[in-house]
């Protein structure tokens, strides 16, 4: 029988490896607490499981009652209470036929037992964990777990937790299982770190892309088009458009040759790649085109761009003097992503991505995706985004689940080799980075460029990939100096991600509000009575004639709701127009802020707007 103390550093191992141990104990000991108070508030609960997850933790209980207000108050109050008593948690071993005793009256608690002695974690799943048995306890309260824990409830802050609400669930989350009571509640070490995630929340919010969308009228999901097709409304394609043109002309400065290849392919293209062995989950089912004639094929919609890219290469043949050769497209591309995930634009499942692949001999591999580093700061940088972090993200070869482990293509020796290429370059171009287990694609390594939301959720943005294995697959080769046939190393990459994903990070970034240059409306044009509509449609003519985005409000409101109007669709410019701008061939200027910077003469107005255009002033 284990000690106590040795029971208690056994549950250390519970902690995920990207969680801090700390958080993760007192989030858990809160949840403890928490069942405390509900079961007190409720002797009929049954109490499920609690785990710690991204901002707080959860605890599911088979409850027949809707708390209300009044009952979350009363078991927040009830929980600052025991944690004031300072009660010690208490483990100790139990076995399987103490633990049916103990919870004899808790019918979850009792499936937990059964699947723990099968070697199955709480959720069912299966673990290599020997099955030891533990419960904690703390003041009147005993729960079922392998902890780990704080030393007492003296240890958590009254302050630094919140019940933000009371959802339905599913016991080990099957809809034919009973329908549970989830309370939600995020937690922190102290009272000040609450309020702090309470403001990020809001300011989360106040970005949510998907409420901006809406707001702006960017762009909208139809559930007649089913979860992760969302279609872009006229700004939204607008700036769809902007991007597109901006990441174009930049590739086309740096060499790249743009193509079009078909979204639609013959599976037999997947096999010889690999995507249908190792990506076969993420690509929508083949359509069976029916048996005989022509036709009798199974086509694929492409998951990636790369075994298109390929036959560009392939249909000339190539020499030394050749290389490299950047093959881009506005690629698109269909993922089959599970539907809990999708959500607005930042995880669809039909998406161009800003792709390239280039095809290089091994000499020039480390100049080339120097090439791409750089450009990506440059788009960065034009863009706003100043806050990114590399990742080498690797393969997995050590996990000991197969699912994530063999996932990869098997060749060690290629895996070395290209990691340690990649991580060359980074160094050598000085940026920092952090390298990363089970993030790589199936046929190599890559870098990652992670940018952080609001709430400090990472993503990634940009990827470069140098890729040994599709070559191979594809038998890819360029005539050598010495007229010998070798094999051109590909590098994937993809600058400003794809158009959804990168609107959604802007979105965010912005606010709405939107620099100059990417704004779906640049200029809102607001004349204030009828006597002035005539000039304020010339000019909006004019402006759009200089290619300027323009919106003239001719409907009947009135001075004040136009301007109102314009501020909330986040205008950059607003131009009043009455009998003194008309008479002077002004404008006078507001700024969205609401900052107003009097009546400029129209040519100096048009000057400003060029210049603001043009140099992508980030305002
Ligand atoms: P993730 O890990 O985000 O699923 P991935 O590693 O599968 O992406 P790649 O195949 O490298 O991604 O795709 C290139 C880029 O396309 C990603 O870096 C990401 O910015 C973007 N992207 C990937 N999947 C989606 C998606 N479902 N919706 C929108 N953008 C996506
Ligand atoms: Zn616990
Ligand atoms: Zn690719």
């Amino acid at each position: 029988m284990a000690t106590e103390a040795e029971l208690k550093a056994a549950g250390d191992k519970y902690v995920p490896k990207d969680y801090d141990p700390a958080l993760y104990k007192l989030r858990h000991s809160l949840a403890h607490v928490l069942a405390q108070a509900v079961v007190e508030k409720f002797p009929q609960a049954k109490p499920t499981i609690g785990p710690p997850i991204e901002f707080g933790f959860y605890y599911d209980f088979d409850l027949d009652v809707n708390p209300t207000e009044g009952d979350l108050e009363w078991i927040s109050n009830r929980m600052r209470q025991i944690i004031k008593g300072k009660h010690p948690f208490k483990v100790r071993e139990i076995s399987a036929d103490e633990g049916r005793v103990l919870f004899k009256d808790n019918p979850y608690k009792l499936d937990l037992i059964d699947g723990l002695t099968k070697g199955q974690d709480e959720y069912g799943n299966a673990s290599t964990d020997a099955p030891t048995l533990t419960v904690y306890q703390q003041d009147t309260f005993t729960d079922l777990c392998r902890g780990p824990h704080v030393g007492t409830t003296g240890d958590l802050d009254p302050k630094g937790f919140k019940i933000q609400q009371v959802t339905g669930s599913y016991w080990r989350g099957k809809s034919d299982n009973k329908m549970l009571k989830r309370f939600h509640a995020t937690a922190w070490a102290s009272g000040e770190d609450l309020k702090a995630h309470l403001a990020r929340l809001e300011e989360a919010e106040r970005r949510d892309h998907r409420k901006l969308g809406r707001e702006l009228d960017l762009f909208a999901n139809e559930a007649v088009f089913g979860s992760g097709f969302p279609m872009l409304l006229p700004k939204g394609a607008t700036i769809r458009r902007i991007l597109e043109t901006f990441i174009t002309e930049y590739e086309r400065r740096a060499g790249y040759q743009h193509v079009f290849t078909p979204d639609i392919a013959k599976k037999e293209l997947y096999k010889i790649s690999g995507h249908w062995d190792h990506y076969k989950d993420s690509m929508f089912p083949p359509m069976d085109m029916g048996e005989g004639g022509s036709d009798d094929e199974e086509l694929c919609l492409r998951p990636m761009c790369c075994p298109h890219h390929i036959q560009v290469y392939k249909s000339k043949a190539r020499s030394y003097r050749d290389l490299p050769i950047r093959i881009a497209e506005l690629g698109n591309m269909y993922r089959f992503e599970r539907s809990g995930v999708v959500g607005g634009l930042s995880r669809v499942r039909c998406m161009t991505l800003n792709d390239a692949h280039l095809f290089v001999r091994p000499d020039q591999v480390k100049d080339e995706i120097a090439g791409v580093i750089r450009l990506m700061k440059r788009a960065y940088a034009d863009l706003g985004i100043t806050e990114y972090r590399f990742r080498l993200s690797k393969h997995d070869p050590l996990n000991p689940d197969p699912k994530k482990r063999d996932k990869y293509v098997d060749n060690p020796a290629m895996w070395e080799s290209s990691i340690q290429m990649l991580r060359d370059v980074l160094t050598e171009s000085g940026v920092p980075f952090f390298e990363a287990d089970g993030e790589a694609a199936f046929y190599g390594p890559k870098i990652d460029v992670q940018v952080k939301d609001v709430m400090g959720r990472e993503e990634t943005l940009s990827t470069i990939q140098a890729d040994q294995h599709l070559p191979s697959q594809f038998a890819l080769e360029y005539k050598d100096s010495d007229d010998t046939p070798k094999r051109p190393v590909m590098i994937h990459r993809g600058v400003i991600s794809t158009m959804e994903r990168m609107m959604s990070y802007l979105i965010e970034l912005y606010a709405g509000a939107f620099p100059v240059w990417l704004a779906p409306v640049q200029v809102a044009i607001v004349p204030i009575g009828d006597r002035h509509f005539e000039f304020a449609q010339k000019l909006a003519d004019a402006l759009l004639d200089k290619d300027f985005r323009v919106d003239a409000d001719l409907s009947a409101k009135r001075m004040n709701a136009k301007i109102r109007d314009a501020q909330l669709q986040k205008i950059p410019y607003i131009l009043v127009i009455g009998d003194k701008e008309m008479e002077a061939n002004a404008v006078a200027v507001r700024l969205r802020t609401g900052e107003d910077l009097g009546a400029k003469p129209v040519p100096e107005f048009v000057a400003l707007l060029e210049q603001a255009n043009r140099s992508r002033t980030l305002k």
